[in-house]
């Protein structure tokens, strides 16, 4: 098992630095309703307050094949979570634009894998600093789309660029082998060459660190895609396609093709049973993604899948409490639950349980804000639909009619109808929903347990495994649970555990293979002996 352990030893992170933020006020200003189908950049930016003002040149609703933006027979809507406005109309592709991505994609893959590594280098340098010069925009249009805080979207951006030029560096460092072979007289050598098209499907959490975490690896190495984004989100997409443009990334190394979730399962097996494609990097849920491992089986294509998870978050007797309660908070609510790395299930030993779980409560009611995403201070905003707030729900009820507590929140927010208030259950057990389904919302529940044994044994009883979190100050307990957690990365006295240096990827249903780092760029890259 390939673990990852992010390990922070001593002193504990100040509750506010995370979670900073003044009372939500009313949001000044409306969001105008859209007044009809394929509005154009211009329109679009007078739809949401939040988009008002950004360049016309990113935000754009047409398909981008080929270096150019095409428009599709049909469009689907995008709202804003927040508040259920439309933020515009962009083009729904199938599988005719499909097919056309994929084509233009491997044309272009014939010239691009024969660019030298230091153009590759320079051209995707060039891409990053664009995203760093319109970092504000690009944050703005995250925010709009999935309802992220601000904030948040601006952390988001700055990792995702990061995996640009992250990978612009490594694109030059891509080396082969020379191998003794049995014979005296002869030398094996291995050279590492592109694999071809890659068809990237990306979710709405993350809609724009998904999407350069793979494409920034597979263009370092010499590979095209064709990006699938979700329905939710495809604006963030589209804009770094302009940038991409800009960079002068050739036309039809990277080529997007948005569509509504209509559309999404025959536009999906189209990239992904194309026999132009070689490669297939998805990042989503485990049940879509077996979906995605049988169109690769039918061809016998590469796979990165990066899927679900049910992070545990154990805190031991010995852990400094104020240290696991900033841990919990940034672990369970960033993206307001909604990562796959979240926290899902809090495991607390009987001894320090109490003093844990009143500190929790207190710091989510001090540091915890709903609102828009928009609004100074809030460090919660919607979730992406009414459906997730209605998983949230059900996993709340479900833990309640079985004989949880509800510590705090534990219903919809007063807000609209896609907010839910940050909750805290005790009193959790095993056979409640929220131990074993992934939640992707704030809703922590606490399980009590006595040993070390049982706690090892409720983490591990699951068949997914992407992260996992615990608090010790006990250096022989450190080693022994990080090794025995049967997850693709540990947090060790750490709750926020992803950086391009270090590599992203789960165990078991959680996914195969690994993003970032210098493991990163091997998934485009096949070897020839
Ligand atoms: P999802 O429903 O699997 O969707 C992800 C992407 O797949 C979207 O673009 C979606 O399109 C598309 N899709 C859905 N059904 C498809 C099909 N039959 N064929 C081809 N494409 C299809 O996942 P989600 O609910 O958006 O995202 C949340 C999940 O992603 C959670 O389970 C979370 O843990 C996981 N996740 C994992 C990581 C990681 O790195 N391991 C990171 C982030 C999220 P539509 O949007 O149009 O439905």
């Amino acid at each position: 098992m390939a673990t990852c352990f992010w390990l922070r030893s001593c002193g504990a992170r100040r509750l506010g630095s995370t979670f900073r933020g003044c009372r939500l006020h009313p949001r000044a200003g409306g969001l105008v309703p859209a007044p009809g189908p394929a509005p154009g950049p211009a329109q679009l930016r007078g739809y949401a307050g939040g988009l008002a003002g950004l360049s016309a040149a990113l935000l754009r609703t047409d398909s981008f094949v080929g270096g150019r933006w095409l428009p599709a027979a049909a469009t689907f809507p995008v709202q804003d979570p927040a508040s259920g406005a439309a933020l515009g109309m962009v083009a729904d592709c199938g599988v005719s634009e499909a097919r056309a991505a994929v084509r233009a994609a491997y044309e272009a893959f014939c010239s691009w894998r024969e660019v030298s590594a230091k153009e590759r280098s320079s051209l995707l340098r060039k891409w990053y600093n664009l995203m760093i010069q319109n970092k504000d925009d690009l944050a703005r249009i995250i925010t709009a789309e999935s309802g992220k805080p601000l904030k948040e979207a601006h952390g988001e951006i700055f990792y995702s660029a990061f995996f640009l030029e992250w990978f612009s560096e490594e694109a030059r460092r891509v080396y082969g082998d020379i191998i003794y072979t049995p014979a005296k007289d002869k030398r094996a050598l291995v050279l590492k060459q592109p694999v071809g098209v890659a068809a990237v499907i990306t979710p709405w959490n993350f809609p724009s660190a998904m999407i350069t975490r793979k494409v920034g690896a597979a263009v370092a190495a010499g590979c095209t895609v064709v990006v699938k984004p979700a329905e939710d989100t495809p604006f963030s997409a589209l804009a770094l396609a302009e940038l991409a443009s800009q960079a002068g990334i050739p036309p039809g190394v990277y080529n997007v093709i948005p569509c509504s979730r209509k559309n999404a399962k025959e536009v999906g097996e189209a990239i992904c049973t194309d026999p132009l494609v070689s490669k297939i990097s998805f990042t989503g849920s485990t049940t879509t993604g077996k979906i995605l491992l049988h169109h690769a089986a039918n061809s016998v294509k590469r796979v990165s899948m990066e899927l679900g998870g049910l992070a545990p978050f154990i805190v031991f007797d010995s852990a400094n409490v104020d240290q696991a309660v900033a841990g919990a908070l940034a672990s369970k609510f960033r993206n307001t639950g909604q990562t796959c790395v979240c926290s899902n299930r809090f495991l607390v030993q009987r001894g320090i349980h109490d003093a844990f779980v009143k500190a929790f409560a207190e710091a989510m009611e001090k540091n915890l804000h709903v609102g828009n995403g928009f609004e100074e201070g809030t460090t919660q905003g919607p979730l992406i639909n009414e459906k997730a707030v209605e998983k949230v729900e059900k996993h709340v009820n479900d833990a309640v009619s079985k004989g949880a507590t509800i510590v705090t929140g534990g219903k919809r927010h007063h807000l609209g109808k896609n907010f839910f208030e940050p909750t805290l259950l005790s009193n959790v057990t095993q056979d409640m929903l929220c131990t074993h389904e992934e939640t992707f919302g704030p809703l922590a529940p606490v399980i009590k347990f006595d040993t070390e044994e049982e706690a090892i044994a409720i983490a591990n009883a699951t068949d997914v495994g992407l992260a996992g979190y615990f608090y010790s100050q006990d250096p022989a307990q450190i080693w022994r649970v990080a090794e025995q957690l049967e997850v693709g990365m540990v947090g060790i006295n750490e709750g926020l555990i992803s950086s391009v240096e270090c590599p992203f990827g789960g165990v078991k249903q959680s996914g195969l293979g690994r993003e970032g780092s210098k493991y990163g760029i091997d998934e485009y890259l096949e070897l020839k002996k």
